[in-house]
């Protein structure tokens, strides 16, 4: 008898390669998840993935620039980077951990490499807010990466749930409005691991190490795979060799999206009102919450 529609794998409906590209003072990135891809995977708005030896690619950080609208999620794999924000706040990103930033109605922030010589490999993966929330008090998370959850559900295989539930372990962060799920997987070869995803929220899988096979598709190292809404579950399996994987889901808001630079609101008119506010000096001014 065919499984039931709620408990069958979703497929891969797209490959994407990311692009490299460069930003803050010329930080050279892969953007993985460009502005066209905004809508498919509402309400995602960007994943951008970073990993480089080489101290040029990112010496020059990310100084002082603005946000408005959506929250920004860090996660590091190696390196460590310094955080500082208009409102004084102050925190320092290394190996496993993770910051979560609500922008909310605006803040000004830098994010700056805290070492001259060595790895830097990391993602941001920006998340957006209802139109309800735009304008809410600006916050953030510094998430040590001995906070951050992990388990095993299956020999071989170790899960840290950075964001959402997995398996009945709860994340260090949980987001009611788009029920954020994000998943860093580590897969021996061989092993398998299987997320149940409600129908409707949207799902990506970005592999950073290795290669994985989901649903009878192979996605290479440095791809995202873009999973169809098809099915109940997100089910990666690592067939040759160790896999790493981030596994991203979440419900859609299903509203207009206007991205410009670091704002994103529902409107152009709320964009130049986020371009004037910046200009005079509004974004500054205001506390910054701890999430
Ligand atoms: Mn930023």
């Amino acid at each position: 008898m065919p499984s039931p529609p709620e408990m069958q794998p979703r497929s891969v409906e797209r490959l994407v390669r990311g692009i490299a590209t460069s930003d803050g003072a010329g930080v050279r990135l892969t953007r993985v998840l460009t502005q066209d891809l905004q809508r498919r995977l509402d309400p995602f708005l960007l994943l951008d993935s970073f990993r480089t030896d080489d101290p040029e690619d990112y010496l020059s950080g990310f100084p002082d620039h603005p946000h408005r609208g959506f929250e920004t999620v860090t996660y590091m794999i190696a390196g460590r980077m310094r955080h500082r924000d208009s409102a004084g706040n102050e925190g320092l990103l290394g190996p496993g951990s993770a910051q979560w930033m609500s922008a909310g109605s605006g803040i000004v922030h830098s994010e700056m490499p805290e070492q001259e010589a060595g790895r830097m490999e990391g993602f941001q993966l920006w998340v957006n807010l209802p139109a309800r929330s735009k304008m809410s008090a600006p916050g953030y998370r510094d998430i040590p990466a001995a906070a951050i959850p992990e388990f095993a559900p299956d020999s071989g295989v170790r899960v840290r749930v950075i964001a959402g539930a997995s398996h009945g372990i709860a994340g260090a962060v949980e987001r009611p409005d788009t029920e954020p799920l994000l998943l860093d997987l580590q897969l021996a070869a061989g092993s398998r691991f299987e997320q149940p995803l409600p129908a409707a929220h949207n799902a990506f899988v970005y592999v950073y190490r290795g290669s994985v096979d989901v649903a009878g598709t192979t996605v290479p190292e440095r791809h995202m795979g873009i999973l169809a809404n098809d099915g109940g579950a997100a089910v990666v399996t690592a067939p040759a060799s160790d896999a790493r994987v981030l596994l991203v889901a979440g419900r859609p808001l299903g509203e207009p999206i206007v991205q410009q630079g670091p704002f994103v609101m529902n409107t152009s008119v709320e964009i130049r009102q986020a371009i004037r506010d910046f200009q005079s000096g509004a974004l500054q001014a205001g506390a910054v919450r701890k999430l």
